[in-house]
């Protein structure tokens, strides 16, 4: 009986290997001419200063609306695009496509023109001789200052071939691109990153700012990083921020920035002038005040 109990399991488990196996050529399979079909979409999500609740860029996050009009999230697929290699023809979609949203939101005065735009960048595109031609190529034609462009990264950059990558990223962050380093705190190496790389920014992981106003361990976690932040002279956007008690913890803190969905969810790009306006309300009402005041 134990026996048959086993086999059971053995054959539950092979089925739902099988599923998932299934699923990831399905996702691979239709990846394949994606971006010809023009399946893919970027929402923007904003970066606010947390002192005035100005807009002070974007991050750009892919969605993908497959043929059945099904949505896809990043999560999914990103990492399937990473194994086959499509993520280099996907992040230059991306990139391409990220700062000419930004560029026409510019030209039509819907954003400051000191706005930026971050775009997540995978390991394997780092790891691409191509890749710094790849960035010049993109500013170039939609003519946005380098300096605007933010690029994030994950730590998983490093470990596959960490000299090509830092020989990259210095090729990059001498064009006057910035580079901000993602998820921060939740590798094991974050530390001697911030040693090895060309890094201007962190980002305070969504994990540690979720218990921030409850949670003392998350709290002095998120002071320690601020505080490391701050001696090296980096930015500092919290990401994930979802509730007003989160956000005036972070700016007691001395958190420079903030992204979440209390201030904004990622909206799709013809959302945004109507996005900017409700945004500048925001600021000018309760929201900031009340911060300042608390
Ligand atoms: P990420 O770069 O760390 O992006 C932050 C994720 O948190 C996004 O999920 C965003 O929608 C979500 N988020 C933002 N504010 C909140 C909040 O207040 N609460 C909660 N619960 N979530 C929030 P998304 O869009 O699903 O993206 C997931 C990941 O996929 C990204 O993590 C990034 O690593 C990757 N990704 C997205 N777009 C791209 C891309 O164009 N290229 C590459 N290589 N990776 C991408
Ligand atoms: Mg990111
Ligand atoms: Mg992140
Ligand atoms: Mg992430």
């Amino acid at each position: 009986r134990a026996k048959s109990d086993g086999a059971n399991r053995v054959a539950v488990f092979d089925e739902s290997m099988q599923d998932n196996v299934a699923k990831r050529m399905d996702i691979e399979h239709a990846l394949h001419g994606a971006i010809g079909r023009q399946e893919m979409r970027l929402y923007h999500q904003p970066i606010v200063d947390i002192s005035t609740g100005r807009v002070t860029g974007f991050e750009a996050l892919i969605r993908w609306q497959r043929s059945d009009g099904t949505i896809m999230s990043p999560a999914t697929f990103i990492p399937v695009a990473e194994d086959t290699g499509m993520i280099c023809e996907i992040g230059a979609w991306a990139l391409r496509d990220a700062l000419s949203e930004l560029r026409g939101w510019i030209d039509d005065g819907v954003v400051p023109p000191s706005t930026t735009m971050s775009v997540n960048v995978s390991p394997r595109q780092i790891a691409d001789p191509n890749f710094a031609s790849i960035v010049r190529h993109a500013l170039s034609v939609t003519a946005v200052p380098a300096h605007l462009l933010w690029l994030e990264m994950t730590e998983s950059m490093m470990l596959d071939e960490p000299e090509l990558a830092e020989n990259t990223l210095r090729e990059i962050r001498a064009m006057g691109v910035q580079l901000a380093l993602d998820d921060f705190g939740t590798g094991f190496s974050s530390l001697s990153l911030l040693q090895n790389f060309p890094i201007q920014r962190i980002k305070i992981d969504r994990a540690f700012v979720q218990g921030i106003a409850e949670n003392t361990n998350d709290r002095s976690l998120v002071r320690t990083i601020i505080a490391l932040g701050q001696s090296m002279g980096l930015d500092l956007v919290a990401e994930g921020v979802e509730t007003v008690h989160q956000l005036q913890s972070l700016r007691d803190l001395g958190c420079n920035k903030a992204q979440g969905f209390l201030i904004s969810h990622p909206v799709p790009a013809p959302a945004m002038g109507s996005t900017m306006t409700a945004l500048a309300e925001l600021s000018e009402l309760s929201l900031f005040r009340a911060t300042t005041a608390g």
